[in-house]
């Protein structure tokens, strides 16, 4: 089946009888791009993929393939690829036979076939397994040939979904980078459901973030790690600090001043807020620095609970109002000490403090400082408590 142009989800909505699992997502997927849903359990990513490979009936809305509508059609008419989180594979048939499989069953000419399974394997580096059956394999190269099984038909889409999390976490990275190679050298267009960030942020061209089955924002993976819509995106995009705070005045643009545990401190608006209004200053650990004593403004916070993690410490500190705060050090501290924090404005996302939605309790990523981009320590710096 040829390849497109456009994929086109249009108000698409699957409810389970009152639940609605997924709520009128709009999402357009170009050609060769790499999109990955990403969200907690339960927000409805994997819905929208059984969706669009037609293994759920849409109870709302429209799929379209360039403008024509393929909703209606069976998964097998589809044209798309699938891999698993539990690999599915045949045990009784061997790596070769289980990747030729679909081709047999498109009665593609044997000599064919052959080559082209063979060319898939080439590509996951399993060549020198391709006789063995699946249970001699380990988890990671099980993987691999179930994505070869899906590859080998060069499916117009690849449907994944969370095809990694059976696998410990060195193997996890290894086949991540083997993904990001494959889509680089086949240009298959792929939808890969996730509920890790750094696996989304790494993999994708585009991101779709979820939300009790809404969709939350759509974005590169630099516009939604650095630019979140909202408190919660934010909350599970990694910024784990998610502080009370109060606007006392609305600078040029988006800047607002701010008072932290009676501290001002300057940061990003990125909801309408007014002065006086109340705000949650949502600031990644590792953008909060420990900063000198004397620096004007600094406000100190107490070092409660200190946790290595080889070349910096991960510490949780109190503020002076009792809001906890987490950062991350190279210097060396421990419970009781105090220290001095700030970050640079362009670091503090402020929010509207009236929406109940901070992401700190809904959110399952953990705080993951080697995700994407760190501090641009030639930003300018405010002080904060
Ligand atoms: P996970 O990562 O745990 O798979 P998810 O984000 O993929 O989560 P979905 O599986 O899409 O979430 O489920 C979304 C919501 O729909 C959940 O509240 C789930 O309980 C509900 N749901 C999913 N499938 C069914 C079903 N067959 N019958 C009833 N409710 C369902």
């Amino acid at each position: 089946m040829s390849r497109f142009a456009t994929l086109r989800l249009d108000k698409v909505s699957r409810s389970f009888g009152r639940h609605a699992a997924l709520r009128e997502l709009e999402l357009e997927i170009t050609g060769g791009e790499f999109v990955a849903l990403l969200g907690p359990s339960g927000c409805g990513k994997s819905t929208a993929l059984n969706c669009l490979a037609g293994l759920l009936p849409l109870t709302g809305g429209a799929i379209r393939i360039d403008g024509e509508r393929i909703d209606q059609l069976a998964p097998e008419r589809r044209g798309f690829g699938m891999v698993f989180q539990n690999y599915a594979l045949f045990p009784h048939l061997t790596v070769h036979g289980n990747v030729a499989f679909g081709l047999k069953m498109a009665k593609v000419a044997k000599a064919e076939m052959v080559r082209r399974a063979d060319r898939a394997l080439e590509m996951v580096q399993l060549t020198e397994h391709a006789h063995k059956r699946p249970g001699q394999l380990s988890g990671g190269q099980q993987q691999r040939v179930a994505i070869a099984r899906a590859i080998v038909l060069e499916p117009r889409l690849v449907l994944m979904d969370e095809p990694l999390s059976n696998l410990d976490a060195a193997l996890r990275l290894e086949m991540r980078t083997e993904i990001r190679r494959l889509h680089q050298s086949l240009g298959l267009t792929t939808v890969y459901v996730t509920h890790d960030q750094e696996e989304a942020l790494s993999l994708a061209d585009r991101l779709v973030v979820m939300r009790d089955g809404i969709m939350q924002q759509v974005g590169t993976p630099e516009e939604v790690y650095g630019q979140p819509a909202n408190r919660y995106v934010a909350g599970f995009m990694g910024y784990r600090n998610m502080l009370d705070v109060t606007v006392t005045a609305a600078q040029d643009g988006d800047r607002l001043v701010l008072r932290l545990a009676d501290t001002p401190l300057t940061g990003l608006g990125r909801d309408a807020l007014v002065a006086g209004g109340r705000g949650v200053a949502a600031i990644r650990p590792e953008d909060l620095d420990v900063a000198d004593e004397d620096t004007t403004g600094a406000v100190s916070a107490a070092i409660e609970v200190v946790e290595y993690h080889g070349r910096e410490l991960a510490v949780q500190a109190r503020l002076s109002d009792g809001q906890p705060v987490h950062f991350r050090t190279g210097s060396r501290l421990a419970p009781g000490d105090r220290v001095w924090l700030a970050a640079a404005a362009e670091r503090v996302l402020v929010f509207d403090g009236r929406d109940g939605n901070d992401g700190q309790n809904t959110q399952a990523a953990p705080d993951n400082p080697g995700a994407a981009a760190s501090p641009d320590p030639a930003q300018r710096k405010s002080v904060i408590s």
